[in-house]
């Protein structure tokens, strides 16, 4: 049976130590931050331990139910929200004229990892309200924001984000879904959605459908695309709108999640924004929602970790080459052999690091918010843009590697259902794909993010390495030096797509993949380093010193993986694009 303890003692550290939440004080909404840390993780670790975790299983199994439209959760799942609510965590950072607890993000997001670590399938529901609370608050009329808002805050009612079509997934030019005018500011929506993550269940009293569709004489593709609330149930009559879920997906797993096809009749909807600018309004809160996925694939590296490293812990086979740990039993635990050992290092680098740069990204949201300081906000929103990319495809990639390396931890185990790694990696897969896959994850990054103001989002993130790089403490040169060589690869293969871009661009697009690796791996050796040298300051103390040795891992053992990016995707496109199929 799988376990779930949530990491309060990490949390604690990135948020007091590593970024240090104290320093912000001054601004309005992290004035009780520092404090609020330790009860908020307390409370959140309890409800996600012992009311989300047990039911993570029984989703998986039972999975959701669809009879005349109406969507059954399985068993236990509706309590579950209920309880969610009632302990405030749907309020957390919604504005407090709208009934929210006007928090910063950085504080809702240890919440929002456990929630996905203990119940994957189980957090999609708040998760994507969280989202839609965010597009309706940025774009919608304060009509609008005054019916919608405090409901969801309060979790009373749930939104969801309806894109995808059957010919238009990646490509949303495509979208055929249309709406007509139905008097002042309403209009009715017709047509068909599919893969809609919650578009109906039966643990909410209604469904707010963030819909995108095409007004009538709308200009082809992507500049024609128009944004609409179209709720379940009409709040003004309480009559039942004229939308219906007319199927479930089956589904390789998070099954927990129902995955609907949505068919709108005719259904009634409010414009939210300007006409034909739907789609700048859904990428404003997409920056939220790809750091949500990021963070789904994170809840899974950390449960993963845990797992392998319990199981790992118990389970004896073969005998350590320095001569027998456990001379009184018939073997040693796993963890003597190198193999094991690896595994379980990259697991615990990539959740903690993960964690870390999950952390930082919510900050620099909230800074880029609320910062009275324009160049700190501006810099801050910088490397919110630069980073999303990173983060998502980086965490998700993440997520299912943790998840099949725990597999391979717990051997003939892993891929016994009983034992609840198969489900990880089941579950888990679907975050490289949704949000954007990670493949356009890259292209965001090489092709908008990187050329953006001749560099000026990656200054954001090259102007603090570089700095950090300055240090010249001996005990820090043994973290300085390894990051400083793939930072100067990573350069280099900036520059190299800088100048590409300009003779040939598909030798940008064939890149992508691997620079977004490298990008990656450098942050991730930045994150190391940096509590690294926190971590140098008490390494006799078990947590530091973990700290430091999965820091001098990432050094030696993955670091070094840049030098074979740089070389792959400096080799350009000819083996790729002049392949036959
Ligand atoms: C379980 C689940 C839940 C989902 N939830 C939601 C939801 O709540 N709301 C919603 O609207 N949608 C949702 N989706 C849809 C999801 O976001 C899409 O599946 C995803 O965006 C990819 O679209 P697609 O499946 O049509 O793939 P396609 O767009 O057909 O892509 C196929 C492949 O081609 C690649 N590709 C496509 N275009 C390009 C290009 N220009 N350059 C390079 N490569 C390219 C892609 O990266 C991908 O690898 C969900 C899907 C699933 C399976």
């Amino acid at each position: 049976m799988p376990q779930y303890l949530a990491p309060q003692k990490d949390y604690e550290f990135l948020l007091t130590e590593y970024l240090n939440l104290a320093q912000y004080a001054d601004i309005f909404k992290f004035s009780a931050a520092a404090e609020l840390v330790v009860p908020i993780v307390e409370a959140g670790a309890k409800f996600c331990e012992q009311e989300l975790f047990p039911l993570h299983a029984v989703g998986d199994r039972q999975g959701c139910k669809l009879k005349d439209g109406v969507v059954n959760l399985p068993d236990g799942f509706v309590a579950a929200y209920k309880k969610y609510v009632e302990g405030g965590w749907s309020s957390i950072t919604a504005e407090e004229e709208f009934g929210g607890q006007g928090l910063p993000e950085v504080l809702n997001m240890p919440m929002t990892e456990m929630v996905c670590s203990a119940n994957l399938g189980f957090g999609l529901l708040p998760g994507l309200s969280h989202g839609a609370y965010h597009a309706i608050s940025l774009h919608a009329s304060d009509a609008l924001k005054k019916i919608y808002l405090p409901k969801i805050a309060s979790g009373e009612w749930s939104g969801v984000m309806c894109l995808t079509e059957p010919p238009a997934g990646t490509d949303l030019g495509l979208i055929t879904t249309y709406a007509t005018e139905d008097g002042a500011d309403k209009y009715k929506i017709f047509g068909t959605k599919i893969f809609i993550s919650c578009g109906e269940q039966d643990a909410t009293e209604n469904i707010i459908h963030l819909v995108l569709a095409r007004l009538p004489n709308a200009p082809k593709g992507v500049k024609g695309i128009s944004l609409f609330l179209v709720p379940k149930i009409i709040p003004e009559t309480g009559e039942r709108n004229a939308l219906i879920c007319s199927g479930l997906e089956e589904k390789m797993g998070l099954h927990a999640s129902p995955t609907c096809v949505m068919n709108y009749d005719g259904a009634t909807g409010w414009l939210i924004g300007e006409p034909h600018k739907g789609l700048k309004a859904m990428f404003t809160m997409m920056n939220s929602a790809r750091l949500y996925v990021g963070v789904q694939g994170l809840g899974i590296t950390e449960l993963a970790y845990q797992n392998a490293c319990h199981y790992a812990q118990e389970r004896l086979q073969g005998r350590s080459l320095r001569g027998a740990v456990r001379p009184e039993k018939s073997a040693d635990p796993i963890t003597v052999h190198a193999d094991i050992r690896y595994k379980l290092l990259t697991m615990r680098a990539l959740a903690q690091g993960g964690r870390a740069l999950a952390l930082e990204m919510a900050l620099k949201i909230d800074l880029a918010k609320d910062h009275a300081d324009a160049d700190i906000a501006e810099q801050a929103d910088d490397f919110v843009q630069l980073l999303t990319p990173i983060t998502k495809a980086f965490l998700t990639d993440s997520g299912f590697e943790a998840a099949n390396l725990a597999m391979q931890v717990l051997g003939g185990y892993g891929y016994i259902r009983e034992y609840g790694m198969e489900q990880l990696a089941r579950d888990v897969r679907i975050t490289q794909i949704y949000e954007g896959t990670n493949g356009i994850q890259a292209l965001d990054l090489v092709g908008r993010k990187l050329p953006f103001g001749f560099g000026k989002y990656l200054r954001s993130f090259f102007h603090p390495v570089q700095e950090f790089l300055q240090d010249e403490a001996p005990e820090m040169q043994e973290f300085i030096k390894p990051l400083r060589k793939q930072f100067e690869n990573l350069q280099k293969a900036s520059l190299w797509l800088g100048k590409q871009s300009l003779s040939n661009p598909e030798d940008v697009t064939a890149a992508a993949g691997e620079y977004t690796k490298l990008f990656s791996l450098v942050v991730l050796g930045w994150i190391w380093a940096r509590q690294a040298k926190i971590a140098l300051a008490r390494p006799e103390e078990e947590f530091y010193k973990q700290k430091l040795e999965t820091a001098r891992f990432v050094m030696n053992r993955m670091l070094p993986q840049g030098y074979g990016l740089l070389a792959g995707l400096t080799a350009g496109s000819n083996s790729i694009m002049k392949a036959n199929f």
